[in-house]
């Protein structure tokens, strides 16, 4: 492999959560019911789950099926979510601040290096024109020939 060659950090072992259940709001904390209805966060009044906290449409009295999520399911369920993006960040982060020679490279450290190779290109640039200048001079006095 060519040492300039790069290519995308794999994404690993880390993908967010893409599927269809983080689309349809199935995944963490859920937004609307399927059927569309407004989610309210209440306690569970039946069973053995009774007094714990969950996502229950406002049209679940119509005996139709409706979302009903417990709560701190939603939150771990976002809490790693949020974990995984973050672990996405850290890879493309340590992508873009990988250095062709696999060394780490900082951006700061970058900028001062463009810095100085732009002072040092406008000093080439400077000493080429008098070059360019000399030659003319030189080319333009009868009895002399460069070529
Ligand atoms: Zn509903």
């Amino acid at each position: 492999m060519d040492q300039y060659s790069y290519s995308q950090p794999s994404s690993s072992s880390v993908e967010s959560v893409k599927s269809r259940d983080r689309e349809r709001d199935h995944y963490g904390i859920p937004m609307k019911c399927w059927c569309g209805g407004e989610l309210q966060l209440i306690p569970n009044t039946t069973g053995e789950y009774q007094g714990r906290l969950c996502y229950k449409c406002a049209r679940s009295a119509d005996g139709c099926l409706h979302l009903h999520k417990f709560w701190d399911k939603a939150i771990v369920e976002e809490i790693h979510d949020l974990h995984k993006k973050l672990l996405e960040r850290d890879d493309h982060i340590n992508y873009l601040t990988l250095g062709p020679n696999g060394t780490k490279v900082y951006p700061s450290m970058l900028s001062a290096q463009i810095e100085y190779h732009g002072e040092e290109m406008g000093h080439i640039r400077q000493l080429v024109r008098e070059i360019g200048d000399g030659y003319e001079e030189l080319s333009s006095n009868k009895g002399y020939s460069l070529c």
